[in-house]
């Protein structure tokens, strides 16, 4: 048992129905540390994982935004660098302030992490347990469902609506002893949204004892109010944040979790808590920017709406987004396409098994989406 692994965390575990099999799985997936290489988007994606990528190459399958982190956050972080020996604690919390003044919340709802995967993963550690399950959408963000198998919780998989939002009626139905409902607003995969009403209504009607966790982190393309209302409201609501979408922070990491105190205190107990400055800093500097998400946003809509437009003059399905990637039917499986396209040194997204013809592309440069364009083409006329 390692420091990690408390005793309290232990009988924790124990009270809440672990049995020695999964009790003994969480010890060794706590112990890995920064090796749970399962829960995140890399780990997840079919091809970002395959090692270097050859010159080139078309990078459109991880949700990465290529602009990277905007040039006041580069600044904060050539600061902090050059005091890299030490471990610099207060930048966390002054992003924490930073983020929690942005959000309209008190300082201490608000959690800092390295992104949002470490603080997704321990939502679903402490929520979920053999005896309260997981609730997601399908398709769906996969990584609370491999947490929560990992340990031992059963997984309800609920089909999206037919305009691709969550069935939030069908997830409460799903099971009276839910641990967590996950609703991805807009979701991964299909860049599509829940409506307000939709998630409130989820929020009034759960079973006691639950919690919706509301991952937010492709929110900041859309036009969507976020969620940090609710939590403002003292509801059984988390909410995740990363600045690895629009903000471009990806390999940088940094995000929180906001919620009350009682719910996001449950999270300290499964890590050791120490946080890049780096990507503390280039967050704080990132908030300061008041109008990089407008900006982004904005620039990111017309990208997208070339992508459509192309789909639309070529007969290719497609799912209406809005955020940084689409689902795309191109009348061939979805794997079979990726690998076409890897030929042409163009790397897709992955494919779910809900939905096997369709595959999901990040929207990239400008430059980018014309060679996958034109991959695309020359692949669907061989
Ligand atoms: N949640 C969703 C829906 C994602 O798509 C991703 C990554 O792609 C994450 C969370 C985790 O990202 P990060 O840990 O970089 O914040």
């Amino acid at each position: 048992m390692n420091q990690h692994f408390s005793q309290e965390l232990a009988q924790d575990l124990l009270r809440r129905g672990y049995n020695r099999r999964s009790f003994g799985r969480l010890a060794a997936l706590l112990a890995g540390g920064a090796g749970l290489s399962f829960y995140n988007e890399p780990a997840l994606a079919q091809f970002s994982n395959i090692g270097a990528l050859p010159d080139g190459a078309v990078k459109i399958n991880a949700n990465e935004n290529p602009a990277g982190p905007c040039p006041e956050a580069r600044a904060a972080i050539a600061r902090v660098a050059g005091m890299g020996g030490r471990y610099q604690y207060e930048e966390a919390s002054i992003f924490a302030r930073a983020l929690a003044e942005a959000e309209g919340l008190k300082p201490d709802y608000v959690m800092p992490f390295p992104g949002s995967s470490d603080a997704l993963h321990r939502m679903i550690l402490a929520f979920t347990s053999p005896g309260r399950s997981l609730v997601l959408g399908d398709p769906g963000y996969e990584a609370g469902e491999r947490a929560a198998r990992y340990i031992g919780a059963a997984v309800h998989k609920v089909p999206l609506t037919p305009s691709y939002a969550h069935d939030v009626e069908a997830m409460v139905k799903a099971d009276p002893n839910a641990g967590v409902f996950y609703l991805c607003n807009p979701n991964n995969p299909s860049g599509t949204v829940t409506p307000r009403a939709a998630i409130e209504w989820l929020l009034a009607n759960k079973p006691a004892g639950s919690i919706l966790l509301l991952d937010e982190a492709y929110v900041h393309f859309t036009e969507e109010p976020y969620g940090t209302s609710l939590v403002a409201k003292d509801r059984d609501i988390v909410v995740l944040r990363t600045f690895s979408k629009l903000y471009g922070m990806a390999g940088l990491r940094a995000g929180a979790a906001l919620g009350r105190l009682d719910l996001i205190d449950r999270l300290r107990t499964y890590g050791a808590g120490i946080l890049p400055a780096t990507g503390m800093a280039a967050a704080t500097a990132s908030l300061a920017c008041k109008d990089l998400v407008k900006t982004r946003r904005a620039e990111m809509k017309t990208l997208r709406e070339e992508q459509f437009a192309f789909c639309e003059k070529h007969k290719i399905r497609y799912i209406p987004s809005v955020s940084n990637k689409w689902m795309i039917d191109a009348g061939i499986p979805a794997r079979e396409l990726a690998w076409k396209l890897a030929a042409e040194n163009v790397y897709i997204g992955r494919s779910w098994p809900a939905w096997p013809s369709y595959a999901r592309i990040t929207i990239g440069t400008a430059a980018e989406m014309a060679r996958f364009q034109q991959a695309l083409l020359k692949v669907l006329a061989a």
